[in-house]
């Protein structure tokens, strides 16, 4: 056995290799791809990640400056990710997945901290349980955990009013990948510091180093107003796209999601059935004062004539809309023996030309697509479906014309998945010259050993 792979498993309590069965696990995110690896760590603690990472510094370091392939590390959160960056290529994987911990909610000041590890539906709960809300809500709150989210900026159906994770984060404790260990951020509500570390961290995708624990804002509880879900069915793709630009104005609006005649047929039994006879779907979420009659006069007055609409006004019936959106993807999975997610984001008046686009390029290539997103922000899933593993190659080809489609339409080539290993090649055509130079010499100073997350 390695006698260096072997000096890092001693430096945790806990390590699998690769004769054991779950090793694979390790080896994949939510995307078609699987990498390799030598060994799975799973640090517990502050101490022991950066153990982890000093070790691979040394070992670098006696290698003339660049971490042997074989120590290089990948860092993993729950390994729910659309963008391949947590899939190994070879080396060591260090998986947060044991660094679960509530750290504190200071219902005081408004604030969670926990380490990086922590599954973001305990967040959530753990503000909830404390009469606070943590307010990202990304569909993977369940398989994802917040060191992963604020690696991906994720967001959620309520990022249209609340914005991204990026947004909640207050504070990091971090070990760069150059091996130095850093608390940076600050609790206060405000601050103004010129150029400094935090906002790279948000979004980095492991690049930058780890991070161990966080401390992320809360918000207080929603006071008299209560949430209400209304899903509207008109009878066109075109209608329900450009009715987003109409209701985005509402004030009590706080998330607009769309669902595309595909993913309403194959779910259609789910939902109401006075939505029965409409092509596609918005499924909105209002923040509503009870006693604000306005709000529903002037729904009805906007929208009666112009599509079918949903009202759930309790808990249950707020649930059961939302198990039927969440149903699609289960019932595409049972479909298809491939599915994979893209997330491309336009401005919000070049969505239809996107659909209709995306379409074409899906029959050029011989793909079924069903697409849904948050609409509200222009971001849209392209999911590609699939039967043949064969055609997977071809599946990355589409990805990157989709790409290059939001681009041509003013748009960016990921809303919230990331750039990874499926978009790196499409970042050039984003991105200008010095931010390329810019990124370079973070990395540089950042990462100087090349030790994680290089692939
Ligand atoms: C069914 C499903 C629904 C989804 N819905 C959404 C959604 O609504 N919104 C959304 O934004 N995304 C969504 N995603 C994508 C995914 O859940 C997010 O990207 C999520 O933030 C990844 O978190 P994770 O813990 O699984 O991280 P991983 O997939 O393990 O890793 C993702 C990236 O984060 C890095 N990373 C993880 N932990 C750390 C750490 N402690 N320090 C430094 N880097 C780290 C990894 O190196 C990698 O680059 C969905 C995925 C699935 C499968």
């Amino acid at each position: 056995m390695n006698k260096g792979l072997k000096e890092f498993a001693s430096l945790v309590s806990s390590s699998l290799w690769p004769e054991k069965s779950s090793f694979n696990n390790y080896l994949h995110d939510e995307t078609l791809l699987t990498g390799q690896a030598s060994l799975v760590l799973f640090p517990q603690s502050h101490e022991e990640v950066k153990a982890i990472v000093n070790l691979a510094t040394s070992l670098a370091k006696q290698n003339g400056g660049i971490c042997p392939n074989e120590y290089k590390l990948t860092v993993r959160g729950l390994g729910s990710g659309l963008a391949g960056s947590a899939v190994p290529q070879g080396g060591i994987v260090i998986s947060m997945e044991k660094m679960n911990k509530l750290i504190f909610v200071d219902e005081v000041n408004y604030r969670i901290r926990a380490q990086a590890g922590r599954l973001t539906s305990d967040i959530i709960n753990d503000a909830k349980s404390k009469n606070l809300r943590y307010v990202v809500d990304p569909s993977s709150a369940d398989v994802s955990c917040i060191g992963g989210n604020i690696a991906t900026n994720a967001s959620g159906p309520r990022s249209f009013r609340y914005g991204p994770t990026g947004q909640y984060v207050k504070k990091l404790r971090v070990v760069w990948a150059n091996g130095q260990e850093d608390e940076i951020g600050y609790t206060t509500e405000k601050y103004s510091l010129g150029i400094h570390s935090l906002p790279i961290w948000i979004g980095s995708e492991g690049k930058l180093g780890i991070i161990t624990e966080c401390e992320l804002k809360l918000l207080p509880p929603l006071g008299p107003y209560e949430e209400v879900t209304v899903v509207m069915g008109f009878s066109s793709e075109q209608e329900a796209l450009q009715a987003v630009l109409n209701i985005r104005q509402y004030p009590e609006i706080i998330a607009i999601e769309f669902l595309d005649s595909e993913a309403f047929a194959i779910s259609k039994e789910k939902w109401p059935k006075e939505l029965g006879k409409s092509s596609a779907l918005l499924f909105c979420i209002f923040e509503v004062h009870p006693e604000n009659s306005m709000f529903w006069e002037k729904l009805s007055a906007d929208w009666d004539q112009k599509c079918t609409i949903t009202v759930a006004r309790d808990s249950r019936s707020a649930s059961n809309l939302y198990k039927a959106r969440k149903s699609i993807t289960e019932t595409l999975k049972q479909k298809y023996a491939y599915k994979i997610g893209e997330d491309i984001c336009v401005p919000l008046v070049q969505m239809n030309e996107f659909c209709k686009r995306a379409r074409e390029l899906a029959t050029k290539h011989h793909f079924s697509i069903v697409i849904w997103g948050h609409a509200g922000q222009g971001n849209l899933h392209t999911n590609l479906l699939f039967q043949e593993k064969e055609k997977i190659q071809d599946s990355f080809l589409l990805i990157d014309e989709l790409g290059k489609l939001a681009l041509k339409l003013g748009g960016v080539i990921s809303g919230e998945h990331g750039i990874g290993k499926i978009k790196a090649n499409l970042k050039p055509l984003q991105i200008s010259t010095t931010e390329r130079e810019f990124e370079k010499h973070v990395l540089q100073f950042a990462d100087p050993f090349q030790i994680i997350n290089r692939y």
